[in-house]
């Protein structure tokens, strides 16, 4: 299969694309390296410096190179500034998506991943959450995605352009070659590596006073070689002439702050400082997947369920990585 991948130059995006390879399908890399590094894509692999919402850039990719489908992870992905900066996250999220979904179905292409996030749910009201739970974000970031969504269910209709939004829970870890590297971080993983690295003096954790068992937040943490396997899945099933859906992607299990913290010391041998600090704005307490959807319609399971595979996945390409993909 032919296949254009937006922002697979990114975290998740770059794990994809290396499973595609090994799959032999003819995948294409199109990102604007604003948050993406052009090393975590393989060279021999066509690159397209470029945005999504360069509609004349991506008719051309369709015809230069076949394109069936595309997964789309290009995106801002940075909530708290969402909140400070919406207009960023509108115009790329939301605005240029729209071109690029309408460039897509002016050219023929009508399979369509979309990478969505369980922060279109907002604050939840049951746990776990399955797909029918009420979705109200709670931020800009979450709006994006959720407008998406709305967008892809008219396409289909309309215009039968067929699509799976999988709405990701916590993505975490790593593979031997592809590892996550942000800046700046905000995520927990990552800071808890730093920390116990030398990078940072401590690990903040962002309040302790929630109701939870140990007052920190809860997640579903999953890891980033499951998220590429439900991306293959979903190409898959969209192929075989499946219809739109959404899809939670997460293990069904949660981990407070302080049990990522207490994993991460045993693993890397490290004391890790930690403060507590105030809690950070729009953090719901709990978010936990019920990822039953994905094994019904793509026969997804996460192969690696376990935090201490996560974190160790996520250790060892931190040491093999030191300066992720600036070396
Ligand atoms: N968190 C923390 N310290 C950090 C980063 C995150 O305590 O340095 C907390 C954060 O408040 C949330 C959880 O860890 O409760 C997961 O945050 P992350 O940013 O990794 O993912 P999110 O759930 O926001 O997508």
């Amino acid at each position: 299969m032919n296949v254009l991948i937006t922002g697979g130059a990114g975290y998740i995006g770059s794990v994809t694309v290396e499973l595609l390879r090994q799959r032999g399908e003819r995948i294409v890399v199109l990102d604007n390296l604003s948050n993406g590094h052009r090393e975590a894509v393989n060279i021999d692999l066509p690159f397209y410096t470029g945005n999504v919402g360069n509609a004349n850039l991506i008719k051309q990719i369709v015809i230069d190179h076949g394109i069936e489908a595309c997964v789309h992870f290009a995106a801002y992905a940075y909530v708290g500034e969402s909140v400070t900066d919406p207009a960023k996250y509108f115009e790329n999220n939301l605005t240029q998506t729209i071109t690029l979904l309408n460039a897509l179905r002016e050219s023929g292409v009508d399979q369509f991943v979309f990478s969505s996030s369980c922060a279109t749910y907002g604050e939840p009201i049951r746990i776990p959450i399955d797909e029918t739970h009420p979705q109200w974000p709670v931020n800009p970031y979450g709006w994006s995605k959720f407008m998406i969504e709305r967008v892809l269910e008219a396409y289909q209709t309309a215009y039968d352009l067929r699509s799976v939004s999988l709405r990701y829970f916590n993505a975490a870890g790593a593979t031997t070659v592809h590892g996550e590297y942000h800046d700046p971080e905000t995520h927990l993983i990552p800071n808890v590596l730093r920390a116990a690295n030398g990078e940072l003096e401590y690990v903040s954790v962002f309040g302790n006073d929630y109701p939870t068992p140990d007052g920190t937040c809860i997640r579903d943490y999953i890891h980033v070689s499951d998220l590429a396997d439900a991306h293959v899945r979903s190409l898959d099933h969209l192929a075989g002439g499946g219809m739109s859906t959404e899809i939670n992607l997460g293990n069904g299990s949660g981990f407070s702050v302080l049990d990522v913290i207490n994993t991460a010391r045993s693993i890397t041998g490290n004391q890790i400082r930690s403060t507590i600090e105030d809690r950070r704005g729009g953090d719901p307490p709990q978010l936990i997947a019920d990822s039953k959807r994905a094994y019904e319609v793509l026969g997804w399971k996460p192969g690696f369920p376990e935090l201490e595979v996560i974190i160790r996945s996520a250790w060892d390409w931190k040491l093999a990585h030191p300066a992720g993909y600036r070396e």
